[in-house]
């Protein structure tokens, strides 16, 4: 177990915002989390656990335990002829599980290749990407309660999984920190390649197989997004609306080009990226916080940006948002502090 205090988050946010933790504890099994949650000191602590910080937004410096998991391997558990079942340690990289099932001809999560951060976050988030989501392939999710300190395996369905959202999302609930996640994948593919732009690119290849549909992503990924190595960022900072449809169609006759998704709860989805374009954000900088030239949905860190900074952007183009369209648009990204 590695314990630091006073610990800089710099590498552990990829904002890269500087902020301080008074504790930082690394687990590396289950036996280790328990005892830290059983210590008494540490229960009268505020924590908080991360996994690599592509979500977040920190503040202020962090007063109390940052947690992060070291539980690594991606098993296979069970195979039958068209499916096989991996128990994935929370801290394996995500995008090394989705180049690994790919790998091995096991569909599922191909379309969620290049997503920045770890498994355990992954299934906790309910990542999706074209048209794809982590819940379509969660078959259970391992956690510990913080509380009561007891281990409990959620099934898909208590998992209560929505668009970005899951019962572990959902503050009223016991928090519960995820230690393995298990994933059921096909052998027989499947590909789901009609969302966005993925049809056209994949032209582009002699054959649509898992690998050329995870190089299709990725490329276009890359194009499209900025490198948190690069450029400090948390992907997505807010998420996509749904909105009902006469509002749609209210806001449709003033802008007949309006992007939309209709989805199956009788909303309708728009881009929140469009929304913060037609407000005149994309491209624009703010002292040192950006709105990327490429994607008004993501916000950049240009170079010493404190976290309150990026905050007041976000607040900005959420005002502005609502005065034109009347839709509120909701954060993806988590404020801590
Ligand atoms: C460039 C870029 C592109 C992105 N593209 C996408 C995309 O296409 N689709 C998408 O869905 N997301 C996307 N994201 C968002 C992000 O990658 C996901 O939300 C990811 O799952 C976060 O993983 P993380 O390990 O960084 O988690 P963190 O940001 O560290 O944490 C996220 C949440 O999970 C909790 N948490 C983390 N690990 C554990 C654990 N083991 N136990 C309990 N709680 C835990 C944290 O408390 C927090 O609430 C993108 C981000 C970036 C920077």
């Amino acid at each position: 177990m590695r314990i630091e205090q006073n610990y800089s988050l710099e590498q552990h946010n990829t904002f890269h915002i500087p902020v301080k933790t008074r504790w930082f504890i690394e687990y590396n099994n289950e036996e280790e989390l328990q005892r830290v949650l059983h210590d008494e000191y540490f229960q009268e602590c505020l924590s908080l656990h991360i996994g690599s910080g592509s979500n977040l937004l920190f503040l202020n410096d962090y007063n109390g335990i940052i947690f992060h998991s070291n539980i690594k391997g991606v098993n296979l558990v069970e195979e039958t002829d068209n499916s096989v079942l991996l128990r994935i340690g929370a801290a394996e990289k995500w995008d090394d599980v989705v180049a690994y099932a790919v790998s091995n001809g096991w569909s599922g999560i191909e379309n969620l290749s290049l997503i920045p951060g770890e498994t355990g976050a992954a299934a906790i988030q309910n990542i999706g990407a074209y048209g794809v989501e982590i819940k379509d392939v969660v078959e259970t999710v391992e956690t510990y309660n913080q509380l009561s300190f007891e281990k409990r395996i959620f099934t898909n369905k208590e998992c209560e999984y929505a668009y970005r959202r899951s019962y572990f999302k959902n503050e009223h609930n016991d928090p519960h920190i995820v230690t393995y996640v298990n994933l059921r994948l096909q052998k027989n593919t499947q590909f789901s390649i009609n969302y966005g732009n993925l049809k056209e690119e994949l032209a582009k290849y002699p054959e649509i197989t898992l690998a050329t549909i995870r190089e299709a992503i990725i490329t276009i990924r890359k194009e499209k997004l900025p490198d948190p190595a690069v450029l400090g960022n948390a992907g997505s900072f807010f998420m996509n609306p749904l909105i009902s449809i006469e509002h749609f169609e209210r806001i449709k006759k003033q802008y007949p080009s309006i992007p939309f998704y209709p989805t199956t709860e009788n909303k309708i989805k728009i881009p929140a990226g469009w929304l913060i374009e037609q407000c005149g954000f994309k491209g624009k900088s703010h002292g040192a916080v950006g709105v990327y030239e490429k994607q008004a949905l993501v916000l950049v860190n240009l170079g010493d940006a404190k976290g309150h900074e990026i905050a007041l952007v976000a607040e900005s183009i959420r005002s502005a948002v609502n005065e034109r369209f009347g839709i509120e648009l909701m954060p993806e990204v988590k404020y801590v502090g």
